[in-house]
């Protein structure tokens, strides 16, 4: 792997049809090229084993990392696919100006459209026609059952439970990332609380009690756990809203 497939990798962006819808995708192609011409995308092991790229604008070094680790394990095969998704992923959170979780979802949100292009009727690699010796050539696709995670979050958007699936991962649930505050402005969003997975319930029940319950011990007593019924929920997330509202008057 070399800045030859990082180029690869872009190309095979810009031929899908994913690419062509234009808006954000545009976007995050002009930002890939402009990041690429400047020497900002490199290949670099990174701190933990499970991460496969990290975007860090103005870090010595490239500001687009991708983990080779990742891709070296993957058969030879899937390798463009899958430098070509990290890639857009990273490129996403570099030119979109949205606060972390915001730029998480948007994050994934494209390379999903990505995914299921790929896994679809697949995207013509131009970079490498005529075909270059140790490249792959032809149509790039993903075969079926192949890059679970990305049929995982596929069925997730599809079911308004992407915000879910990224919650159930640890990264996204700290302070960072998640506050009070988003959780209430986010009360109605994708389709609303009864729409969520119970773990992201139990989540927002935790991060909201927190915030308003200074009784609350985390394992029992636990005040706003209507949230989790879905009887009592809304009347329950109203009173909530009405009270931060209140405590964020001067
Ligand atoms: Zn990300």
């Amino acid at each position: 792997m070399d800045q030859s497939d990082i180029s690869d990798a872009i190309v095979l962006f810009q031929f899908s049809q994913t690419a062509r819808v234009g808006g954000r995708a545009s976007d995050v192609l002009r930002r890939l090229w402009n990041l690429f011409k400047s020497n900002e995308i490199g290949f670099r092991i990174q701190a933990k084993k499970s991460t496969r790229g990290s975007f860090t604008a103005g870090q010595a070094g490239p500001d687009l990392e991708v983990n080779p680790q990742y891709i070296d394990a993957l058969p030879a095969k899937e390798r463009l696919a899958a430098l070509s998704l990290v890639i857009v992923h990273e490129g996403v959170h570099a030119a979109v100006q949205f606060a972390d979780l915001y730029s998480e979802i948007a994050a994934r949100m494209l390379p999903i459209q990505y995914y299921r292009e790929l896994s679809g009727p697949g995207v013509f690699n131009e970079a490498d026609d005529p075909p270059r010796p140790g490249k792959q050539y032809g149509i790039i696709r993903i075969m079926p059952g192949r890059f679970p995670e990305f049929r995982a979050q596929s069925d997730a958007l599809g079911k308004d439970q992407l915000i879910d699936y990224i919650l159930s991962n640890s990264t996204y649930t700290t302070p960072q990332y998640i506050t009070a505050q988003w959780i209430i402005d986010n009360l109605q969003s994708w389709r609303g609380l009864k729409n969520r997975w119970p773990s992201t319930k139990g989540l927002y029940i935790r991060i909201l009690a927190k915030k308003f319950d200074p009784y609350y011990s985390g394992s029992s007593g636990n005040r706003v756990g209507d949230l989790e019924d879905h009887s009592g929920g809304s009347m329950h997330v109203r009173t909530l809203r009405r009270r931060y509202s209140s405590s964020r008057r001067p």
